[in-house]
C-alpha cells in the first residue's frame, strides 16, 4: 500500500442538531506528519477533529483512516483503527493519582507505551506519580492527557490546543514531546491558536474558517509570509 494517507477527510460536513459546523472540509495527513488546524474561535476546529474520532453524531462525507473509511463507525471502532482524541478539557480524572489515571484507560492495541516508557518520555510524571489529578499543574495535566493516549497504541493522535493555559517553559516542553513522539513514527494532528508553538512544530496547516479550509500552506510559506497569514487568523 503506497501513498496512503493516515487521514483523508473529504467533504466532511457537520452538525449540532440543525446548526450547521462544517461546511465541507478537505484535507489529508500523511504518515509521520504534524498537520495543523488554525483559525479563529468558532471556525469548526474542534468539530473537525470530534468528526474524525466520530464523536460528532451527524457527520456526512468521507473520512478514512489509513485509507480505511469511517462512515457510520462507532468512536470504539474508529479508535481500534488507531486513532485517540485529546480534548482541550484534558479530561483528567481528578481524583485518581497520575499513575491511577495511567492505568485506567484500556490498552486497545498491541503497541500501547507501558507505564515505564511514559515516565521516561515525561519524568515530571513519574516525579508526581502519587499526586492526586486535582494538584497537578496545568502542564502536567496536559501532559497527563497525552500520555494517556499513547497507553492505547494508537499511532494517529488528535491534539486540541495542548499549549492552552500553558507557561512558556511547559509549552516548551510539551514541544520537545512531540518532537520525540514524531521521532518514534506517531501522526500528529494538531488544533492550536498559539502560532508561534504551531510553526515551531507544524508540517503542514490547513486555516479553517466558518467550517471550510480557507487556505492551505506548509512551513516555508509560513514563515515567509508570516504577516499576511497572521492577519488572516487574527493573531
Ligand atoms: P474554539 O477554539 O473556540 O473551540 P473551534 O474552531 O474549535 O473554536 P468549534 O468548537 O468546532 O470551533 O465550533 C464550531 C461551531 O459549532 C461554532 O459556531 C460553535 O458555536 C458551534 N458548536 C460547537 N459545539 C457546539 C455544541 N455542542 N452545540 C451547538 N453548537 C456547537
Amino acid at each position: 500500500e503506497q501513498n496512503v494517507p493516515c487521514l483523508e477527510v473529504r467533504g466532511l460536513t457537520g452538525f449540532y442538531g440543525e446548526t450547521q459546523a462544517l461546511h465541507g472540509i478537505d484535507f489529508v495527513v500523511q504518515p509521520g506528519e504534524a498537520v495543523c488546524l488554525l483559525g479563529r474561535n468558532g471556525a469548526g476546529k474542534t468539530t473537525t477533529l470530534r468528526a474524525v474520532v466520530g464523536l460528532l453524531a451527524k457527520r456526512r462525507g468521507h473520512i478514512a483512516i489509513d485509507g480505511r473509511p469511517t462512515q457510520g463507525m462507532a468512536p470504539e471502532d474508529i479508535a481500534r483503527l488507531g486513532v485517540a482524541y485529546c480534548p482541550e478539557e484534558r479530561g483528567i480524572f481528578a481524583s485518581l493519582d497520575v499513575e491511577e489515571n495511567l492505568l485506567l484507560p484500556p490498552v486497545l492495541m498491541p503497541g500501547g507505551m507501558t507505564i515505564d516508557e511514559i515516565y521516561m518520555l515525561f519524568p515530571n510524571l513519574k516525579l508526581r506519580r502519587k499526586s492526586p489529578g486535582t494538584r497537578l499543574s496545568g502542564g502536567e495535566q496536559q501532559m497527563l492527557a497525552i500520555a494517556r493516549i499513547l497507553r492505547t497504541g494508537a499511532k494517529l493522535l488528535l491534539l486540541d490546543e495542548p499549549t492552552e493555559g500553558l507557561a512558556p517553559v511547559i509549552i516548551e516542553e510539551i514541544g520537545e514531546a512531540i518532537g520525540i513522539l514524531r521521532q518514534r513514527g506517531f501522526t500528529i494532528l494538531m488544533v492550536e491558536q498559539n502560532f508561534r508553538f504551531a510553526s515551531g512544530v507544524g508540517d503542514r496547516f490547513y486555516v479553517i474558517e466558518e467550517g471550510r479550509v480557507a487556505e492551505h500552506f506548509d512551513r516555508q510559506t509560513l514563515a515567509s509570509d508570516h504577516a499576511r497569514i497572521e492577519a488572516l487568523l487574527g493573531v
